[in-house]
């Protein structure tokens, strides 16, 4: 027989660290550390969720590097952007980005369980909570308005941090829209606070139109039993579940990390989706790897694990042109080291450089 469904109860879980002072109480920072910290963290938010603080052993290992803030994002390089990849290029109105004739991302809250370091909107995260009520009323007329909009993604900041009562409240109205025939969620939630997935969201995915959810996460070491629970949860209840990984220089950038993590997804009915090439997010620069890396990488694992494993490596045209699978078809390099062309979907090519190493 099937485990009950939790309920979610927030006023029995330690709270998420959301500051410096956090991190030094909690021994996760130096204070020789803390003033330079304190500066990168006036710039970009912090938060550590309690799951990811639980799942974090030590300071310097592959989660503490995704959320323990850096020196090193105080280092802006000219190449990267306030907006990597082009949203605001796509939005027809607040809080929705149209990019491909098919689908939009609707951005229904900034708000996220945990401030991850590489986040490619790193810049409008946590700055507001969710999008304010005209605003949705506007995207989702833009959404009724355009039938070739099959497929609707929420997304944000992290849009299962919004209550189940909201997340219902935007389904039932999506729900109204006849040609909207998918929903997916981009979502950290599952893996990094696995106690939000609980019976009253369960129910309020369960809805036409077909939820799908695409679980972020960048390593194995993020899922932990209780990760592993939720996501039973969510396959229990009939809803596909595919993953979104960014490589990430220092945490995952091996065979073995890539494979574990792919493997461990597979085994939770979890279908690796993406792997995507670090965006250019403004002092994220010590997190990306060169295409070549990227692509050995990938390369390496096609003889060790199966299809059923094997995600798309991909990157985000800069500028909003949209993903590009890093196949040898959509690149060509120029002659200069480190300097790529990129097509778009629509055959166009774009520069891109690898990030310089000092
Ligand atoms: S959860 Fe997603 S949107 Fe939120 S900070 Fe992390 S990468 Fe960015």
């Amino acid at each position: 027989m099937a485990d009950p469904l939790p309920l979610c109860p927030p006023h029995r879980l330690p709270r998420a660290l959301t500051s410096i002072a956090d991190l030094r109480a909690d021994g996760l920072v130096a204070a020789a550390d803390a003033p330079a910290l304190e500066a990168v963290a006036a710039e970009f938010r912090v938060r550590l969720s309690p799951a990811m603080r639980a799942a974090l052993r030590d300071p310097g290992d592959a989660v503490a590097r995704q959320f323990l803030p850096d020196r090193r994002e105080a280092r802006v390089r000219p190449e990267e952007l306030a907006d990597p990849i082009g949203d605001a290029v796509h939005s027809p109105v607040p809080g929705l980005t149209h990019r491909y004739p098919d689908r939009v991302i609707l951005h229904v809250t900034q708000t996220c369980e945990v401030y991850c370091r590489f986040c490619f909107r790193r810049e409008g995260v946590g700055s507001t909570g969710a999008l304010p009520a005209d605003q949705l009323d506007a995207a989702l007329a833009h959404v009724a308005a355009h039938p070739a909009i099959r497929e609707v993604i929420l997304t944000g900041g992290d849009p299962m941090s919004l209550s189940a009562r909201r997340i219902g409240a935007i389904l039932d109205r999506l729900a109204t829209i006849p040609h909207v025939g998918v929903v997916r969620f981009h979502t950290r939630v599952p893996v990094v606070a696995p106690e939000r997935i609980d019976a009253g969201l369960i129910a309020a995915l369960d809805i036409r139109p077909a939820v799908h959810v695409v679980v972020h996460t960048n390593h194995a070491d993020e899922i932990g039993a209780e990760a592993r629970a939720a996501l039973r949860r969510l396959s229990r209840a009939g809803i596909p579940l595919l993953s979104q990984t960014v490589l990430l220089r220092g945490i995952n950038d091996s065979v073995g990390a890539l494979e574990t993590l792919f493997r461990t997804l597979i085994e939770n009915r979890v279908t690796p989706y993406y792997l995507h090439h670090c965006d250019l997010a403004r002092g994220t620069s010590h997190f990306r790897t060169t295409i070549a890396e990227g692509r050995a990488l990938v390369a390496a694992l096609r003889g060790r694990i199966s299809g059923l494993c094997q995600p798309t490596y991909v990157l985000d045209i800069p500028g909003g042109h949209g993903k590009a699978p890093l196949t040898a078809d959509n690149l060509r390099e120029t002659g200069e080291p480190g300097h790529w062309q990129v097509r778009d979907w629509q055959g166009r090519w774009h520069d891109y450089r690898d990030p310089v190493r000092d």
